[in-house]
């Protein structure tokens, strides 16, 4: 059923919906475009909407073959619409979801794309502050690329942002999505560019592992373990390819690579990778999601009650658009006491593939010990998500301009 948006675009058909709202196929006077029609409750939020027009210029200037740029914003009674570039093709997510993982080849290439992206919009002062597969479109309209892949886009730019109003910021709160959120925004500093390039390692990482770096359990032993673990090496990949996931996955924002920096070191690595298979690794045994964090079970509805990965969603009142997913999550930030508590080091190892599961006992004791750990921090954080607070940070995140010292944005392109 077709709908009008404002003067200028007609809304034809749905093709997807997210947890901000649904994405339309629509027309307009230059012809065909995505158009993201926010979900009612945002669009009657006053402020939100202020916000929506302040940020216009920001959003519509972004202009790059690797971002899905925004044509239009607009405002129309009830309605609140962002009217983006058509992207005929799929995500990345449904890709990781048909194919598990991707060849090194194709996965380095898309990563590139992405990486060339985010270099235009941390030029431009603009933070993602949401990289993840879902925010990851593949043109399949566009000419084939290195490893069979196509070109890549980058969506979703600046909506964190947009939803994340000062009236529901907090210097305690954080937004994002579990698996992908930077160390620093879990310890509670404001996001800058390094915290994307974090994102788009652990994307990387998740491309040719099939299973995130840190991800797996309770939402907030995920976040702990951005904070305290290294990662776990991969396996049959070239070294340098790995040292550059290192890098990118550092702990300290100023130690990883520039977004332009990263684009073109992947590129470089590209002849390395061409025609190597997929990996063969197994995902790392993560305790069940009631060991890691007891109150879960209390906290969480009947039905709801383990969940391998946290799916809170973004804004207050949305259901994840897939439960199989990660969304964002919505806590507050943990105390750094509960961030110190047990050692260092890398607990999650991929298995090779084939190998004997560690035995059961041996399973129960980490479990005990890290449940120990975790239990303080654990009961906090699921209380916090379980009223469905709102997660912000008190960053200004589109302030972060390429000259601030935790930014690893260039000052210019
Ligand atoms: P949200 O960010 O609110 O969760 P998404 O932006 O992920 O929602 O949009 C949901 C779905 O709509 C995506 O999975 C994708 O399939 C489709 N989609 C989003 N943007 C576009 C676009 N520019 N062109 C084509 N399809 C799109």
């Amino acid at each position: 059923m077709a709908r009008k948006i404002g003067s200028r675009y007609t809304a034809n058909q749905i093709l997807g919906r997210g947890s901000a709202g649904t994405v339309w196929l629509g027309e307009g006077p230059e012809g065909p475009v995505a158009v993201k029609l926010l979900r009612e409750d945002l669009a009657s939020d006053q402020e939100l909407v202020g916000r929506f027009v302040q940020e216009r210029t920001a959003l519509l200037g972004l202009e790059h073959p690797n971002v899905v740029s925004v044509r239009d914003l607009v405002v129309d009674g009830n309605d609140l619409a962002l009217v983006m570039d058509l992207v005929r093709g799929t995500d990345l997510r449904t890709r990781l979801d048909r194919d598990r993982r991707l060849s090194p080849e194709a996965a380095v290439a898309i990563v590139a794309d992405i990486a060339d992206g985010l270099a235009a919009a941390h030029a431009a002062g603009v933070v993602h502050r949401d990289v993840k597969p879902e925010n990851v479109l593949l043109d399949m309209q566009g000419p084939l690329g290195p490893g069979g892949s196509h070109p890549a886009l980058l969506t979703d730019f600046g909506v964190a942002k947009l939803i994340d109003s000062p009236r529901r910021t907090r210097a305690t709160k954080i937004i994002g999505t579990p698996d992908y959120l930077a160390p620093e925004i879990v310890e509670g500093l404001p996001p800058r560019a390094a915290v994307d390039i974090y994102a788009l390692a652990t994307v990387l990482y998740e491309l040719l592992a099939g299973f995130t770096p840190f991800g797996g359990g309770h939402p907030g032993a995920v976040l702990r373990r951005h904070v305290t673990e290294s990662v776990a090496p991969l396996p049959g990949i070239p070294d340098e390819l790995w040292q550059l996931i290192v890098q990118c996955l550092a702990k300290a924002p100023a130690s990883r690579l520039r977004a332009s920096e990263l684009g073109a070191r992947l590129r470089e690595l590209l002849p390395l990778v061409a025609g190597m298979p997929p990996l063969d690794v197994d995902e790392p045994d993560a305790e069940p999601a009631e060991e890691e964090a007891p109150a879960a079970e209390e906290a969480a509805p009947a039905g709801e009650r383990v969940r391998r990965r946290g799916a809170v969603p973004l804004v207050p009142g949305a259901k994840p658009a897939d439960s199989n997913r990660d969304t964002h999550t919505s806590m507050r930030v943990p105390g750094p006491d509960e961030l110190a508590g047990g050692a260092r080091g890398t607990a999650r190892v991929p298995r090779a593939a084939g190998a004997p599961r560690p035995g059961s006992a041996r399973h129960r004791a980490v479990a005990r010990r890290r449940r120990v750990a975790l239990g303080a921090a654990a009961v906090a954080l699921v209380a916090a998500a379980g009223v469905g607070t709102w997660l912000a940070t008190s960053g200004d995140d589109a302030d972060a301009t390429p000259q601030d010292t935790n930014n690893s944005a260039p000052a210019t392109p």
